[in-house]
């Protein structure tokens, strides 16, 4: 057992976090508050490969893994930028695209989003299916070579800065209705978006589409063929979830150092709040909750580079779960910490609550996760 990063992945997590500090959280509160995007970081991440860690170095990324893309994740959010593109275009997009795109879709698309330049979001959740997988409603039907797809999504994260977003919807395939991928081009002619006003400070809006006959070509479909979706969706889900923990887990550190350094310093009695142990058994507690996540974030990126799927799909969701708990905890212990300063703007905490508790929900939800564990770790039986 290694519990150490190469040489290279210590200098990518070290050029990550110079980047991220010379950003900061109060850029990333400033973005989300003018109703802006973090474009000047993201196209430097872009420039600096950042952003492509993952992507195969035959498209011009730098051919590393879900490990490396964790990293990038981690690093930019300890800085206070946590990034929400960075879990759907490279890590859910660039998955499925470079393990099950036709050859064309990887020319198309992958040098793209190896250098940030190409940006495309992902569309599951439907306001009627829910977490229901299986009663998505948003449809494509044959028309010719083409496809007509009708539905609607919400939630969709960052449409207003993508260039295509990735569909999951339903097509009729050996007279059944199964799940399949398509590409959407954002402006095609029957897509229209109308923004979610979101409780969560941050410049990554999230969108309800509406496909109203959104003419596609047959290029469209990922693998070119209905029966390869199944597999390419699965295939995105770890990298998502291994991704979104890790962005957690950077939170939760930038949240402990603001908390610590605040601790050590604010006196009120005579002595640092931070000799309590009221205040100093809290903020011990959630850094250990946040160690326990990072290493099963750790496990789960691993597993997952080293090809061994159905083992990291069990991590991937206990590293999410785990770290999403200690996100909420490390923040929230974060504002306790900081008194009455933990609720301005200026002291740069309470601007990260909505993120966090959204970890809780989002892409997959801790209930739906506990569901995951009693059937598939515990074997127990399911109730819906
Ligand atoms: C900030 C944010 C960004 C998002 N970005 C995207 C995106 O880019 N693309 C995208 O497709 N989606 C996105 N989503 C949607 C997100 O994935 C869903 O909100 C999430 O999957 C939960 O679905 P739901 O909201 O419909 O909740 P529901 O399915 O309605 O569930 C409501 C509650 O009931 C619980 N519940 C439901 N079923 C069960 C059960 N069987 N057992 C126990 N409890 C259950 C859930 O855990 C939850 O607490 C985003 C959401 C947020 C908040």
């Amino acid at each position: 057992m290694d519990f150490d990063h190469t040489p290279e992945q210590e200098q990518l997590r070290d050029a990550v976090r110079a980047l991220g500090r010379r950003y900061g959280h109060p850029y990333f509160v400033a973005k989300a508050k003018a109703g802006e995007h973090t474009t000047e970081l993201w196209a430097e991440a872009g420039r600096l490969g950042y952003l492509g860690v993952n992507i195969p170095a035959a498209y011009g990324g730098g051919g590393g893994g879900i490990t490396e893309l964790a990293i990038v994740g981690e690093e930019l959010a300890a800085a206070g930028c946590p990034l929400l593109l960075l879990v759907v275009s490279p890590a859910i997009a660039g998955t499925i695209l470079a393990r099950h795109g036709t050859g064309d879709q990887r020319d198309r698309f992958l040098p793209g989003l190896a250098t940030g330049a190409e940006k495309i979001v992902f569309a599951i959740t439907e306001p009627e299916a829910g977490s229901n997988f299986h009663r998505l409603a948003t449809v494509a039907r044959r028309d010719g070579t083409d496809w007509l797809l009708s539905g609607r999504k919400c939630f969709i994260s960052g449409v207003d800065e993508a260039q295509h977003v990735l569909v999951v919807a339903r097509v009729e395939a050996s007279g059944r209705l199964r799940p399949a991928l398509f590409l959407v081009p954002t402006d095609a002619p029957g897509l229209t978006r109308s923004p979610l006003a979101m409780e969560i400070v941050s410049p990554e809006r999230q969108w309800l589409l509406y496909f109203d006959d959104v003419r596609l070509p047959a290029g469209a479909l990922i693998g070119g063929d209905p029966q390869a979706s199944l597999p390419a969706l699965f295939a995105g889900l770890n990298p998502e979830r291994i991704t979104v923990a890790a962005m957690g887990a950077g939170t939760a550190r930038y949240a402990l150092d603001r908390a610590s350094a605040y601790a050590a310093t604010r006196s009120v009695w005579g002595r640092p709040i931070g000799a309590h142990q009221g205040v100093a058994h809290p903020l011990a507690h959630a850094a250990i909750q946040l160690e326990l996540a990072r290493l099963m974030i750790g496990k789960a990126a691993a597993l997952y580079d080293a090809g061994r799927d159905l083992e990291a799909g069990v991590a991937a969701n206990l590293a999410k779960y785990a770290s999403s708990e200690a996100a909420t905890l490390a923040v929230d212990t974060a504002i306790q910490v900081h008194g009455g300063n933990g609720m301005t703007t200026e002291y740069g905490v309470a601007t990260l609550l909505g993120g966090v508790r959204a970890g809780r929900l989002a892409p997959i939800s801790r209930e739906m996760i506990l569901n995951f564990v009693a059937q598939h770790v515990l074997g127990q039986e399911k109730s819906y």
